[in-house]
């Protein structure tokens, strides 16, 4: 089934950059699949409309099925929250708390029971148990990097979308975060779009969808 399908997609910024001119893009349930293109081709800003981050100026973004482009503020925030996951380039950790309390908030914060099970479970999936009590700032970028991750699983996403998930880790670094995304991908059934520029990273793809100049090249 179409897990990401996007309909004559159209984003205009109000300076007049045209940065997507019509993209029909379908992502099926279970791809792990790239976005590929040079700096300033589309990337994020389709990631960000697919996420409901931001609204298209014309089109349609259908996520499993619904039509999120319809949906007023709140009923996308909840639909978001139960079923998309966004990864960024920086981490967007909690300086202050611990790599545990990073993945708890998140849970607690959404009403979940178990939360403490679940994040050590997260955390022993991805490798951190022995780094459950440091700060961020006592980690590597690419375990930074997978606490991200970590709290991005939390609410058990159907899809992760992640935009340049590696642009600030060595090769080596990166390709352990992809190796992570190809084994949640095979041991969770979690669907994937993953907007990168490093060639490097391709053969972990499915699938790569190619942009440049806000159009699909394919
Ligand atoms: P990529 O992620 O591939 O680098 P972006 O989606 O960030 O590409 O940018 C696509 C185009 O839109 C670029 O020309 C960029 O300069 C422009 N752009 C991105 N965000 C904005 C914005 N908020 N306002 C105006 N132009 C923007
Ligand atoms: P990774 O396991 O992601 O490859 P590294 O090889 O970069 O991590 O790090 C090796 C060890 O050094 C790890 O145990 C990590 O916790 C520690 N380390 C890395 N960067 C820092 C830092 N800035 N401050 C403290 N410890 C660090």
């Amino acid at each position: 089934s179409e897990v990401i399908k996007t309909v004559n997609l159209w984003k205009v910024y109000s300076d007049g950059t045209k940065a997507l001119k019509g993209i029909n893009l379908v992502v099926k349930e279970g791809e792990l699949c790239g976005l590929m293109g040079p700096s300033g081709s589309g990337k994020s800003t389709l990631l960000h409309l697919i996420a409901g981050l931001d609204r298209p100026t014309e089109g349609k973004v259908f996520l499993l099925g619904r039509d999120i482009t319809s949906m007023g503020e709140d009923d996308l925030a909840e639909f978001r929250k139960n079923n998309i996951a966004f990864v960024f380039q920086f981490y967007y950790l909690l300086e202050d708390f611990n790599v545990l309390e990073n993945l708890l908030i998140v849970g607690q914060l959404a009403g979940l029971k178990d939360v403490k099970k679940k994040a050590l479970e997260i955390l022993s999936f991805l490798r951190l148990e022995d780094k459950i009590k440091h700060k961020p700032n006592q980690l590597s970028g690419g375990q930074m990097q997978r606490v991200a991750i970590g709290r991005a699983l939390m609410l058990e996403p159907k899809v992760l979308l992640a935009d340049e998930p590696t642009g600030n880790l060595d090769l080596d670094e990166g390709k352990r975060i992809f190796e992570l995304f190809k084994h949640l991908n095979q041991e969770k059934g979690i669907t994937f779009l993953i907007a990168t520029h490093n060639t490097e990273l391709s053969k972990f793809f499915d699938r790569i969808v190619r942009i440049r100049n806000g159009i699909l090249t394919d």
